[in-house]
């Protein structure tokens, strides 16, 4: 019994969370900057944080994540930091070659009121920066927000400093996708390409964090957004951005300014959600949906169909953020599932309320709670006041599903001991297919597990 402690009496807790359902907003920042190409994220505070993103990163990935640091110490902590960012663009520029850097600040920074637009202007009157090189930023305090305002407010950032627009209409539609896995970045590309649209992903970070092994280390690997794509996104049809928490701030960045219009998607995660999607960048880019889209949806509905005894009523609980937890708790109720207990540290007041428009009259004991209280040990606390029959989050349930002995499936950040996350989808059709394929293998193998000799079947 790892989490022994853990009582099952919830009571009203303020100013403490325990096993945070969330991470700290530059890790969010570092990722969105890795999926723009030739960028280098910069992480303006003490190593040690830096340190950490890389860590949290390189960890889910299983890739090295490259990033600097302002390398503050004591004297920087109580004069600010400026000397050490020039210094630091200084040496990345010199001995890294990158063509953009992506600062952005931390706890320690923010609370000593560095001004970044002010020291890298410095920095570009000071002539620190290479011709033609770039310099992004945002600001990523930890102690407000979780690493998907961090991945937001960088998307944010790259708008405002790579983003252009040239006057000349372009075909071609912005696709800003959350924070998701390299694989669904793929995916999305895969489906707009059987459609014939031609999007602009910001990021992209397939094919940065998910490189193949080729013996040769490269520094700046080939995929993330460029710089030449992102100069013509302000001159596209529509931007879609997939996620309220992680994307939307990108699209109202692009929509003021370069009067690119926007509408905002759930991620296309399960059936209904992905209907919205294609049926979204199909009317955007004006194109007929193929009928190759009909066989990949049909191929879902199938699996759903023949393995439904299996799901049917089955209780969920489920943690993460916002923006998977939404077209997460629709596609459960497709499938005929319940989801009872839902959790997210990324605070907002919109999450609770669309996740109750959702589930509607179907689930009347659902819990569900987000921000700085909404946490593992209150996720605890509800399992064993209401078991559940399967658990969905990212690697830190894994002490609730050994004490509890419930199915687990990893989905989410940071997934720190499985792999798969960076190489098979869940977004689209086939992703749906993934996350069934996940689902039924955990609950099937607790069905094996727990059947007496003469219900033990082959055939299942
Ligand atoms: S001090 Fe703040 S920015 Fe640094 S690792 Fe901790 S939470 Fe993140």
């Amino acid at each position: 019994m790892l989490l022994r402690h853990t009582p099952k009496e919830v009571k009203e807790r303020v100013g403490v969370t325990i096993n945070p359902a969330k991470t700290c907003q530059p890790v969010g920042a570092m990722y969105a900057a890795l999926g723009v190409h030739g960028c280098l994220p910069h992480s303006h505070g003490s190593q040690g944080c830096c340190s950490y993103h890389r860590t949290a990163l390189t960890r889910h990935y299983k890739d090295p994540i490259m990033a600097g640091t302002s390398s503050f110490t004591e004297g920087s902590s109580v004069f600010g930091g400026q000397a050490n960012l020039l210094a630091a663009l200084t040496n990345m520029f010199t001995i890294y070659d990158p063509d953009i850097v992506a600062v952005h600040t931390t706890c320690l920074s923010e609370t000593i009121g560095d001004d970044i637009p002010q020291i890298v202007k410095k920095a570009f009157d000071d002539q620190k920066i290479p011709e033609g090189k770039k310099v992004i930023y945002c600001n990523t305090p930890s102690y407000v927000g979780s690493h998907v305002t961090g991945f937001s407010n960088m998307v944010a950032g790259i708008v405002k400093g790579l983003v252009e627009k040239t006057g000349t209409p372009k075909d071609q539609i912005n696709v800003i996708p959350g924070w998701v896995e390299p694989s669904d970045m793929r995916e999305i590309k895969r489906l707009a390409a059987m459609m014939g649209v031609k999007i602009v992903i910001p990021p992209d970070t397939s094919d940065v964090v998910d490189t193949p092994q080729t013996g040769a280390f490269q520094m700046y690997p080939d995929g993330g957004v460029t710089q030449a794509e992102l100069a013509t996104a302000g001159d596209s049809i529509k931007t879609l951005a997939l996620g309220r928490w992680a994307s939307e701030d990108g699209a109202k960045e692009l929509d003021i300014k370069c009067k690119v219009p926007f509408e905002t998607l759930d991620l296309p995660i399960g059936l209904s959600a992905t209907d919205r999607f294609v049926q979204a960048l199909a009317s955007a880019a004006k194109v007929e949906i193929p009928a190759s889209f009909v066989t990949e949806r049909g191929r879902l509905v199938d699996v759903i169909a023949d393995m439904s005894q299996y799901l049917y009523g089955k209780k969920v609980a489920l943690w993460g953020d916002p923006d998977q937890l939404i077209p997460l708790t629709e596609f459960l109720l497709d499938l005929n599932m319940i989801p009872v207990h839902i959790v997210s540290g990324t605070p907002g007041k919109r999450f609770e309320a669309r996740i109750r428009a959702i589930v509607g009259d179907k689930v009347p004991t659902l819990n569900v709670k987000n921000g700085q209280q909404a946490d593992m040990f209150l996720m605890h606390q509800w399992i064993k006041n209401e078991p559940v029959d399967l658990l969905i989050g990212n690697t830190y349930g894994k002490y609730i599903a050994r004490d509890e002995g419930i199915p687990f499936v990893r989905h989410g950040f940071p997934i720190l001991d499985r792999i798969g996350h960076s190489y098979f989808p869940t977004l689209g059709y086939n992703g749906g297919i993934r996350l069934l394929e996940q689902m039924l293998g955990v609950i099937m193998d607790k069905i094996d597990r727990d059947a007496s000799e003469s219900k033990f079947e082959l055939v299942m």
